[in-house]
């Protein structure tokens, strides 16, 4: 097929020169203003110290009956809210979007709504269609920041599968899937169908309760889709947990099946891989050669994986083998593995395959542009670049002065809703927090350069 033999850039080989690693030191944090670096360290302090982590919610209440919400409300939005959140109202996330725009960075909007799985029994139809209208109006102000003054277009948001179907009803689809294998009745295509005509769908392996919140769940996938194409903003659906992720990337791949056709030009809906499981590469190399067959455009944001804690106690209570890797450094070899798979797909596939590599590693990154260099991939191609927002800043700075397209993830929302979803990502992140020591000796070297009033 013509449009997925137009590779990109793999014959024209590594420009002349040689490769130069970017400088990942404090020089980028000469484009943020003194207060900005001073509540970055101390927020980064804070969340290195565990106990305060771990005991987050709490810590959260008690201030709120001591100090009082407007008090404690105020400490959080000069701290951790300040740092992680892009604001509560559509101008103050235009308002971030723009001081990121300016320095080189593009969102990647991310509604904080999130169904905590052991919860999964209390939630009702009208809460997922709620999140559904939030999702909406996530896509619309996705789209209306395009609009200001930056780097522009290829947007993108982030999409939590669980916040429009139940963890319940995903955790009975994986067992199923498990179970039987690729089997017609639970395939890709036949949710696609079912997606595309509205017609109802009978899973003989599901309950009738089941069946009617999937059918549910498949139209309100449908419209999130069909708006995002409609205002060409890109889906990035998360990854969660291994006793869900089978049932995520069925929904996903038989949302590609409309979504990443060739008529539609691009992958409009995209899957995480996270690089921390056992399975991970050979499943990315399975997928992506999947797509390739089927003609299909691949969307892929790669990750180490955030749930690594609570994955090792599942199987250890269950008694089941562990599905992630043995230590930090096999998941980085791993992570290495998948980048250098899915760069030579881009390399091979062009604009029919795109990768986000999400990472804050300087190694990962490193490895990344120097691969890109080596196989021609323009820095402004179909590859980009991930990080939180907040989080190593001096890393996402030094990319986007060199010109690769790098977003900032962002969450947005009101004290209330985002709160208890920062302290759960830092439980889950824990290992980052800790670890960026890095990050905070740039920012102390920075703030001493400018104490003693040095240019
Ligand atoms: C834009 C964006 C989107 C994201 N989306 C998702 C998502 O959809 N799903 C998801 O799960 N995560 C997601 N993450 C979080 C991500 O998985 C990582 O938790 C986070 O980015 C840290 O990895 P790192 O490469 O940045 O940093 P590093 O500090 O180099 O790596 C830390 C990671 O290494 C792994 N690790 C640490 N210790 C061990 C050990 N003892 N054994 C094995 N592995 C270990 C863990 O995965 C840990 O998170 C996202 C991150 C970004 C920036």
């Amino acid at each position: 097929m013509l449009q997925t033999c137009r590779a990109l850039c793999s014959q024209a080989g590594p420009p002349a020169g040689s490769w130069q690693p970017l400088c990942f030191d404090r020089g980028s944090f000469r484009l943020k203003g003194t207060a900005e670096l001073m509540r970055a360290l101390l927020v980064l302090r804070l969340c290195a110290w565990p106990p305060l982590v771990t005991h987050g919610l709490a810590l959260q209440a008690w201030s709120q009956r001591l100090l009082g919400s407007r008090l404690s409300g105020a400490l959080l939005r000069a701290s951790i809210y300040g740092q992680f959140v892009a604001g509560e109202t559509r101008e103050e996330v235009r308002d971030c979007v723009r001081q990121l725009q300016a320095l080189g960075l593009r969102p990647l909007l991310a509604v904080p709504i999130e169904e905590e799985p052991d919860l999964a029994a209390k939630t009702s139809e009208a809460w997922y269609e709620d999140n559904l209208n939030a999702m909406l109006r996530c896509v619309d102000l996705s789209r209306d920041l395009v609009g200001t003054p930056g780097p522009s277009g290829n947007t993108v948001m982030q999409l939590k599968m669980t916040a429009l179907t139940s963890t319940r009803l995903c955790k009975a689809l994986t067992s199923w899937i498990r179970r039987l294998g690729a089997c017609p009745e639970l395939s890709p295509e036949r949710l696609a169908e079912a997606m595309d005509s509205g017609q109802k769908l009978q899973i003989s392996y599901l309950n009738t309760e089941q069946n009617q919140h999937l059918q549910a769940s498949l139209s309100r996938l449908h419209r999130v889709a069909q708006h995002a194409r409609n205002q060409q903003v890109r889906l990035l659906v998360d990854a969660e947990y291994t006793f869900i992720n089978p049932a995520l990337f069925l929904l996903v791949a038989a949302l590609a099946q409309h979504w990443n056709s060739p008529a539609e030009g691009g992958p409009w809906v995209w899957t995480t891989y996270q690089a921390y499981l056992k399975d991970t590469h050979e499943q990315l190399a399975q997928d992506a050669e999947a797509a390739h067959r089927a003609g299909l455009a691949f969307g892929v944001k790669l990750v180490r994986g955030a749930y690594l804690d609570k994955e090792r106690a599942v199987s250890q209570l269950q008694g089941s083998e562990d599905p992630t890797q043995p230590n930090y450094e096999a998941t980085s070899q791993s992570y290495n593995r998948c980048l250098e798979l899915m760069l030579n797909q881009v390399s091979r596939r062009g604009s029919m395959c795109h990768l986000m590599v999400a990472s804050h590693n300087e190694e990962s990154i490193h490895q990344a542009t120097k691969r890109m260099w080596q196989l021609g991939i323009p820095v402004d191609g179909p590859v980009c670049f991930g990080q939180l927002l907040g989080m190593c800043d001096h890393v996402s700075l030094a990319l986007g002065q060199a010109g690769y397209m790098v977003y900032k993830s962002i969450p947005y929302g009101s004290l209330t809703e985002v709160i208890p979803y920062l302290i759960r990502r830092a439980q889950e992140n824990r290992s980052v927090l800790q670890g960026a020591r890095r990050e905070q000796a740039l920012l102390s070297q920075e703030l001493w350069r400018r104490l003693q009033g040095k240019a």
